[in-house]
């Protein structure tokens, strides 16, 4: 029987240590915020993490956030990892399992933590629920043993993560000589080329410290009692219906969830010449270029790019990044790894505007002049690039970003792939085509820019207030199931 009087509703939220996870999850807590302002329930939303994460987190909520920020105890040093190695962000790729492996000492504390949660909201109209990381695998298990109700937030789309669960639990392309493989518990995700997988897959053998730490975690997975993507119905149903039918617990689609637009990182210089350039030139004529928060490419890509660049023609803005293995210490110089002349001409003919280190990009996608998107295809530049009708040219180069590229080129038909991995072997020719090809009059590019156009208002009548979207309603869903699961404890 349901409560006459409204329940009372704790939130914690358990994002893990990277700025890609630690974003969307904030974004979903403002959003879980907002819905909750005007209800009779009185919400209390926290989150947690490690005490150098908690700034970080800080400084992505607006200053009237009621969000409460809980800090678990956790040392980098005593795990073998650099003195203040907290996130993802501050570490070479190759200490990045250190700190996954690392983070599962987070769980006593966690566990602690969580019973004195329930003990003060001990009485019987209060619901507690945890929202978690697919990497902090464990706290289903923690919360089925204490009675509490949990989720997974991912913050990748549903098809990548689906393709990622597969290929790390399986290793098909260990079970095969050929090229491309099929996943058995995932065939139609389609065909996966063996170039599609990052190194650290590429290498596993079951054993090492990637298979190790992922045999741990998955499992942990079937432990929560529901899963919330950070993805849209419309666009990523293979993946959804992927993960309903291995879990056997409700999957709800809830995003886009992204960071709100007027929430700024970079420097507002930059945000200017960004808007005063955009807005000087035509519709629909600039090609943007960007690899994401963390990603690079190799010195000898960035200047094949940038002759690509240059000789299509196209306006351009690109974030551009030290190349891969180069640490800048002081100043740096874009000029060093670069053409000679190359951003003299470009600027001179204003055809180009070169961004150091971290554009605006929501404000790029936005903008009217902008036409393509040339992206790594992480997760949350797509939802970005998709939510603004911009077509994508894809160079996945970790994680699960190849499977993304599939899912926009293959299964939704917005995006035409550049280039695949850190390493491969491309030439400013196939890029100028590439370009050529989304951009211009061409039967590909006019039938990828349609679409492109209407998954943005698919993506749209998906999250708009009134109109009763699939990501409102997975919302909805999900909050009401958590309520539910409460009065049956
Ligand atoms: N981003 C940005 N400016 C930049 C680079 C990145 O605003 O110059 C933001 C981008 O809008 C997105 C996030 O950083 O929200 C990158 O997330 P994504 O999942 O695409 O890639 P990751 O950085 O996690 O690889």
């Amino acid at each position: 029987m349901a409560d006459a009087k409204p329940r009372n509703l704790r939130i914690v939220m358990f994002p893990f240590m990277a700025q890609g996870h630690i974003i969307p999850f904030v974004a979903l807590a403002l959003r879980l915020e907002k819905m909750m302002m005007n209800r009779a329930n009185k919400t209390i939303i926290s989150m947690i993490n490690t005490p150098l994460n908690i700034p970080k987190i800080r400084s992505n909520l607006p200053p009237d956030s009621s969000i409460s920020l809980i800090e678990l105890p956790f040392n980098s040093s005593d795990h073998g990892l650099p003195h203040d190695a907290e996130n993802f962000d501050s570490l070479p790729y190759s200490l990045v399992i250190s700190l996954l492996e690392a983070s599962r000492s987070l769980r006593e504390p966690f566990r602690d933590l969580m019973k004195k949660i329930l003990k003060e909201g001990d009485d019987e109209l209060s619901s507690v629920m945890v929202i978690g990381d697919f990497f902090l695998g464990w706290i289903g298990k923690v919360c089925k043993e204490i009675g509490v109700y949990s989720v997974i937030f991912s913050a990748s789309g549903a098809f990548g993560l689906g393709c990622y669960r597969s290929i790390w639990l399986n290793l098909p392309h260990k079970e095969t000589k050929q090229d491309q493989f099929l996943l058995d518990d995932f065939p139609e995700a389609g065909e996966i080329e063996k170039t599609q997988l990052n190194s650290f897959m590429l290498e596993a053998d079951g054993s090492d410290d990637w298979s190790v730490f992922m045999k741990k975690t998955i499992p942990g997975w079937s432990d929560f009692d529901g899963f919330l993507f950070n993805t849209v119905a419309e666009i990523d149903q293979i993946g959804l219906s992927y993960f309903r039918r291995i879990t056997g617990v409700p999957v709800w689609p809830v995003g886009p969830v992204l960071n709100s637009p007027d929430k700024k990182v970079g420097s507002r210089s930059t945000e200017e010449a960004v808007k005063a350039w955009l807005d000087s030139k035509p519709d629909h004529s600039v090609v943007y270029v960007c690899f994401g928060s963390m990603n690079s490419i190799l010195q000898t890509h960035m200047l094949e790019l940038a002759m690509a660049l240059e000789s299509s023609e196209k306006n351009f803005i690109w974030v551009v990044r030290p190349p891969i293995g180069v640490e800048v210490k002081s100043e740096f110089d874009v000029k060093e790894y670069l053409p000679e002349g190359f951003e003299e001409r470009i600027t001179r003919t204003e055809r180009g505007l070169i961004v150091k280190k971290w554009a605006p990009q929501v404000d790029i996608l936005s903008h009217k002049a902008t036409c393509v998107f040339l992206s790594h295809c992480g997760w949350n530049s797509i939802l970005e690039s998709l939510s603004h009708g911009v077509p994508l040219l894809g160079w996945p180069m970790a994680a699960e970003q190849f499977f993304n590229s599939i899912l926009m080129e293959k299964h939704i038909g917005v995006s035409v792939e550049v280039a695949r991995g850190k390493r491969c072997d491309i030439k400013c020719d196939e890029i100028v085509s590439k370009i050529k090809l989304v951009m211009e009059e061409t039967e590909v590019g006019k039938e990828i820019r349609k679409k492109a156009r209407e998954v943005k208002e698919l993506v749209r009548r998906a999250t708009e207030d009134g109109l009763n979207g699939s990501s409102v309603i997975g919302l909805e869903e999900f909050l009401g199931q958590a309520m539910v699961k409460k009065e049956e404890n």
